[in-house]
């Protein structure tokens, strides 16, 4: 890598950050663009991401992304949201304006819709009911995307009930708060199932559901990528149904952020598929 005086810079910031593998996602784009530019992990610590966002833009960065647990704190300290990452209420995205201000937007249901267009060019939320499994962080950027992409309806799960239920007066009369004991039979007439809680995880247990009442053609997709096929992942491959791992939507979400900070639109390919995983042996 070689850099100039004037080399791009974005970054992002974390407590841990170790564990991130947007480095080696957006250095890899770098690299393959021959970018001057550098995308670097930045360890910051939860009492200090107001004044870290703050020398982003004295500092001469472009902007940045955000992961655990620094996305929804992160609302109320950027100098505007998208319409998006208010929704949601987190921001993943950081772009920095010309006149140093911080916009905040939120690229994960992007990355959820455009990983699954990825893998069925004719997918259409419109197919049918989605059963959405978890109502935490995640589950609401897939919420207001599937919203956004004309889902007419969505049932939705989580082993905490409650909070699947304000997520339902949240988002609106589309969305059906089901008990987590009626989880199975829920599946009927599904056109797609996603698994957003971290079960299924290494080192978690496995997503406890039965598939029996699931359509053999519905779309079957986790958003848990370590490991690639989770156990939910497998038993829907078993019974033929088509499914969709949690990588593909880690990798597209990243490409606004860099299309915004570098000024190329970046490409989800297996290339750069292998590399990621490369890292995650
Ligand atoms: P979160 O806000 O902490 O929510 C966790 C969810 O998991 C909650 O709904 C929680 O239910 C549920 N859960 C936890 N333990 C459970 C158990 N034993 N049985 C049933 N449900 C359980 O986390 P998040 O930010 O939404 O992230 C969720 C997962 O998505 C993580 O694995 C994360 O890595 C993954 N993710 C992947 C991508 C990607 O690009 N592929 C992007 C974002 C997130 P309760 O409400 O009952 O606790």
């Amino acid at each position: 890598m070689s850099l100039s005086g004037n080399a791009r810079k974005a970054g992002v910031m974390g407590w841990p950050i170790g564990h991130s593998r947007s480095p080696a996602l957006h250095g890899w784009w770098l690299a393959l663009h021959g970018i001057d530019g550098v995308y670097v992990p930045m360890a910051v610590r939860p009492e200090d991401l107001a004044a870290a966002l703050r020398a982003l833009p004295i500092l001469g960065f472009a902007g940045c992304n955000l992961t655990i647990p620094h996305k929804e704190p992160a609302l109320t300290l950027v100098d505007r949201l998208d319409e998006i990452a208010a929704r949601v209420g987190a921001v993943n995205t950081i772009v920095i304006g010309a006149d140093g201000s911080l916009e905040g937007r939120n690229t994960d249901g992007y990355g959820f819709i455009a990983s699954l267009r990825a893998a069925q060019a004719d997918w259409s939320a419109r197919r049918g009911p989605a059963m959405v499994i978890g109502a935490g962080g995640a589950a609401r950027a897939i919420i207001a995307a599937l919203l956004d992409e004309g889902v007419p309806e969505i049932r939705l799960v989580n082993r905490t009930g409650e909070r699947a239920a304000a997520l339902a007066a949240e988002f609106g009369p589309l969305i059906r708060p089901i008990a987590w004991t009626g989880r199975c039979a829920a599946l009927d007439e599904a056109a797609l199932l996603v698994n957003t809680t971290s079960q299924g995880m290494g080192g978690e247990a496995a997503l406890d559901l039965e598939l029996d009442r699931l359509p053999q053609w519905a779309l079957v997709t986790d958003l848990v990528y370590s490991p690639l096929e989770t156990p939910l992942l497998a038993a829907a491959q078993r019974r033929g149904n088509p499914v969709v791992d949690g990588l593909g939507m880690l990798l597209h979400q990243a490409r606004p952020g860099f299309a915004a900070w570098f000024g190329v639109v970046p490409a989800v390919t297996p290339e750069l598929r292998a590399a990621v995983l490369a890292t995650m042996a």
